[in-house]
């Protein structure tokens, strides 16, 4: 008996140490310095680059949030720069997840991320903090308290539509549970 026990042992050594060699040569770590994290999230590291940062989930949303990717780029070239990448990730089911102009967890769409950040918000506020940011800048900029400041009547506009994308999108979200 205890020799067939041996022979599953020493015949087949891959059984042992397969799954925890495996799984150090996939781990990649984040690439923000001193990050202990797994690095999940790919990150553009610059406009015309294919080249990519992988960030924990953190460190992506800290990095797309104080990096505006479009940033030089006329509309069209931005467009087509946003269809390429939604290709580039389809491939991968946790590329598309972690989809860089989504929050870190990758629940919230390129519109949500850009009316967070019209509000002043990072992609991982909840809906309590986007209703207190979207009051105290319509406060700030409303008809009433600007009467006949164009430019304020339009970025009360811009924060109105902002708070609307972001509260259909949390409807979404609570009908689908
Ligand atoms: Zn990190």
């Amino acid at each position: 008996m205890s020799r067939a026990k041996r022979s599953i042992d020493w015949g087949f050594p891959r059984w042992r140490g397969y799954g925890s060699s495996r799984e150090a040569a996939t781990v990649r770590l984040c690439d923000r310095h001193g990050c202990e994290e797994p690095g999940k999230c790919p990150a553009p590291k610059a406009p015309n680059s294919p080249e990519r940062w992988y960030f924990c989930e953190k460190h992506a949303a800290e990095y797309n949030s104080r990096w505006n990717y479009f940033e030089g780029l006329d509309a069209a070239e931005a467009k087509s720069r946003a269809q390429q990448e939604q290709r580039d990730n389809s491939g991968y089911s946790e590329a598309a997840h972690y989809g860089w102009a989504g929050s870190g967890d990758g629940s919230r769409s390129q519109d949500e991320v850009r009316a967070l950040d019209l509000l002043g918000l990072t992609p991982d506020a909840d809906f309590d903090t986007v209703k207190k940011a979207w009051r105290a800048k319509a406060k700030e900029v409303h008809p009433d308290v600007k009467p006949g400041d164009k430019a304020a009547a339009k970025e009360f506009q811009a924060i109105q539509l902002a708070y609307e994308v972001l509260r259909m999108a949390e409807e979404r979200r609570e009908w689908k549970g």
